[in-house]
């Protein structure tokens, strides 16, 4: 067994899944490769005789699967989050492969729990939750029919964690040389957008009703620097100065 097992901080997230084989087959695919967190963002259909029946012998899986009501429940603790998608996107992100994804995911989950978003079947992941995510995987395949069954690319992913952790059983020394706060969380930085957004409008730089994709770019900014808890209390507490110089100044012209 491996020294530093912590994949119970690595976690499988299905949004929105319509097809309850799909779901099976992704817990059968998850147990192959020893993961066992299922999350269940919304399912069309859950519990299903269908989802039991594609599982097998991963019907544990199934049991201990938490269905959630929104993308943000399931990844809310999570220091890193990852999204899969078949293609690319408008605003590009920063993208990693799906063997550096496997190593980045085994390394973290020393550290903090680690999402994997999996999107619908017919249209994957919206815009919004892809935003939510450090860094998009894309598995490469064929450009002329790229998208691959839910099932199967959940396997790929989880096939690569898995060989990651075979080849790195040294995580003490990840530990070791780790970051001296903990990363930011999921919900740290969802609060730290929504105040960044507030106080973007209160010192008038942002006008919602012409947003020109601000608040993308702002996200993609902030998931690509990787704040810690530390900074982003020190960055918050910095809005809150100006939006209260800003109130100050307010009532001083009003008097
Ligand atoms: N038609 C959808 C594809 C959905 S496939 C679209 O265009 O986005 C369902 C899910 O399987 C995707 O959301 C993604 O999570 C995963 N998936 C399928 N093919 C993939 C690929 N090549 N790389 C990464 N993830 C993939």
């Amino acid at each position: 067994m491996l020294q530093h097992d912590c994949r119970h901080n690595i976690r499988i997230v299905l949004v929105n899944t319509s097809h309850p084989g799909n779901i099976g087959g992704a817990a059968r695919a998850m147990k192959n490769m020893a993961l066992d967190q299922l999350y269940l963002v919304q399912p069309r259909e859950f519990p299903a005789p269908r989802a039991v029946w594609r599982a097998a012998g991963a019907t544990d899986l199934l049991e201990k699967a938490k269905v959630v009501d929104c993308v943000d429940d399931a990844i809310r603790d999570c220091g890193l989050v990852i999204g899969t998608s078949a293609r690319g996107r408008r605003i590009p992100w920063p993208i990693i492969n799906p063997r550096d994804c496997g190593t980045t995911v085994w390394k973290e989950s020393i550290c903090h729990p680690v999402a994997l978003l999996f999107g619908r079947e017919d249209r994957g992941l919206t815009n919004d939750e892809l935003h939510k995510c450090h860094y998009h995987v894309c598995i490469p395949s064929n450009p002329q029919y790229s998208s691959l069954n839910l099932a199967c690319s959940v396997q790929v992913i989880a096939y690569e964690i898995y060989v990651a952790s075979l080849e790195r059983n040294d995580l003490t020394r990840d530990k070791q040389n780790a970051w001296d706060q903990p990363i930011a969380k999921n919900e740290d930085l969802e609060r730290f957008h929504t105040h960044l957004e507030e106080a973007m409008i209160d010192v008038g730089f942002y006008d919602p009703d012409n947003p020109k994709q601000l608040m993308t770019r702002m996200r993609r900014l902030f998931n690509r620097v990787r704040m810690d808890e530390i900074e982003v209390a020190v960055f918050r507490g910095l809005l809150s100065a100006v939006q209260r110089r800003l109130k100050s100044n307010i009532k001083k012209c009003d008097q």
